[in-house]
């Protein structure tokens, strides 16, 4: 028997006249060859991954990528795929070797049907997640997924990296808002299971191996996703507190007063707030005095606003006499909701302006949290004297964002090559408590390298089997999720 295929081959640079070909496809305005214009391609947002290509194709019609993918596959070369480039872990960047070429979704933005009996949307892959959100407003009807970018993300990437965002506590991550998918294959074939169907047992069901694969599988072209009735009223919360076991016992007691209806429960360091307060113009904080952790969620309902607004100041008055709980603030109007979202949504741009910033993307059981914060503390401080720990996210999903400033005036260089030692120890830390290293961002380049140690020999087995089966040129995001092959390492 053959040894499993699980490197890649070594993809030479494309000669001008193979790229002459990838141009004639796309038509020479969309075809960019100018390192100028391919620039922005090439780096993501934090400055932290950098690659290069010779070219960056931007086809407008799912016929025109079949035809690349076909060219792709019979001249093996290397296609990255890339949506809004807002990807954490680099997995939209092509490698710095110039031989893959950047293939982007951005012209394939149309909104294709909108079914308000099913209460679908389908859309093309290159749909900006705001649009989608606005497109579904427009009928009456909620699409729920909400991640900060929303602006500049697409759907085809929020799809390839199964983004969980602020509301997955209640509708789920992007696999859960997902009921049929269009994918060009490595070979140039078209898997069109565009389906409205909310039930739909007929085999295995093959959208779910695209979901999360982060383009190395193949490329997704557009989504038939659920749409949700608007909610009629919605309130907005923040509640000060000493500690994140408190936070814990009121994600309960409102998950028991509320149920669904709490559609996000957000935890926040006093440090973040500073962070938020210093760097993002024009936020409102309710509180004058400063307390160690804050919770932000927010309630929605079908029902009057003015009787969810009375239970929800009803609960907030329970709280403050029986739980442990400093302060708490419902916000007055819908405006001001937004603005005590914007402390956190922004949260990622305010710890930028803080220097460098050591990032772990973990989910773990709710209950072992408090516990791993105390110990990743004093990991920290053992690794890298002085420097800040930031853990914020979404608590209701058990999904932390732990990350870790720099400590003030530190060089930020210094900092940052110390990542590998702390990446570890928080990482074993995480393993100790059985928890995932990859929450919701995806593995992309950043976390390959750790895929053997936190995922079986059968479950890597069985990934490679995939992608053997589906791209056996192996043509798709190199570099990206599949661990490294030994010569690689
Ligand atoms: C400030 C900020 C906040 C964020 N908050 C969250 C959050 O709360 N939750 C969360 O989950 N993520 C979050 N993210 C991460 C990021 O927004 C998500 O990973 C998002 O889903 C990426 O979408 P994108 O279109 O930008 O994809 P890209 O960054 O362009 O690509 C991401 C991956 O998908 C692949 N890909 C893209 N499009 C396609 C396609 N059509 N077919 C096949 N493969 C494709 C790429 O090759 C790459 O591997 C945040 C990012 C930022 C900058």
């Amino acid at each position: 028997m053959r040894p499993m295929q699980t490197g890649y081959p070594s993809f030479s640079p494309p000669s001008n006249d193979l790229l002459d070909r990838f141009e004639q496809i796309v038509g020479t305005p969309h075809a960019l060859r100018d390192q100028e214009d391919i620039r922005p391609f090439l780096r993501e947002w934090r400055d932290r991954f950098h690659g290069q290509s010779p070219m960056v194709l931007r086809p407008g019609s799912v016929r025109e990528i079949t035809e690349i993918m076909k060219l792709a596959n019979a001249t093996s070369t290397a296609i990255v795929p890339q949506g809004g480039n807002t990807g954490l872990v680099g997995g939209q960047i092509p490698s710095r070797k110039g031989n893959e070429l950047l293939l982007s979704l951005s012209r394939l933005n149309r909104i294709l049907n909108i079914d308000t009996d099913s209460d679908t949307i389908t859309v093309q892959a290159g749909c900006t997640l705001a649009y989608i959100q606005e497109k579904a407003s427009s009928v009456n009807r909620l699409f729920p997924l909400r991640l900060g970018p929303d602006g500049q993300s697409q759907i085809g990437g929020n799809l390839s990296t199964n983004a969980g965002g602020v509301n997955a506590l209640s509708y789920g991550t992007t696999r859960d808002l997902t009921l049929g998918l269009q994918v060009v294959l490595a070979n140039g074939e078209i898997l069109d299971s565009l389906r409205h169907l909310r039930k739909d047992n007929t085999g295995y069901d093959l959208k779910n191996i695209f979901i999360g694969s982060e383009g190395t599988l193949g490329i997704i072209t557009a989504a038939v996703l659920k749409l949700f009735s608007r909610p009629r009223a919605e309130e907005t919360v923040y509640i000060a507190l000493p500690d994140p076991e408190a936070a814990i016992g009121l994600l309960h007691k409102v998950k028991d007063l509320f149920g669904q209806s709490l559609t996000s429960f957000e935890l926040l360091p006093d440090i973040a707030i500073c962070f938020g307060l210093r760097h993002i113009s024009g936020v409102n904080f309710p509180f004058l005095s400063p307390s160690p952790w804050y919770i932000l969620f927010d309630i929605v309902s079908g029902e009057d606003p003015d009787l969810l607004r009375t239970r929800v100041a009803a609960m907030l008055t329970s709280f403050r006499k029986t739980e442990r709980v400093h302060m708490t603030a419902q916000a007055e109007t819908r405006k001001q909701a937004q603005s005590f979202w914007q402390l956190r949504t922004g949260m990622s741009q305010a710890q930028k302006n803080e220097g460098g910033s050591i990032k772990h993307d973990i989910a773990l059981p709710i209950g072992v949290i408090p516990k791993f914060l105390n110990e990743a503390a004093a990991l920290v401080e053992k690794n890298i004297p002085g420097a800040r720990p930031v853990p914020f996210g979404h608590l209701g999903d058990g999904n932390i964002h732990y990350n870790v400033s720099q400590p003030p005036g530190a060089d930020i260089s210094v900092f940052l090559r110390q990542r590998e030692k702390l990446n570890t120890a928080i990482h074993a830390l995480v393993n100790r408590h059985e928890g995932s290293i990859s929450a919701e961002h995806g593995i992309g380049r950043a976390k390959r390298g750790l895929m053997k140690q936190f995922r079986s020999d059968v479950e890597l087995k069985l990934m490679q089997q995939f992608k053997n089966i589906l791209d056996p040129g192996r043509i798709l995001n190199p570099g990206t999720l599949l661990p490294p092959a030994e010569q690689e390492e």
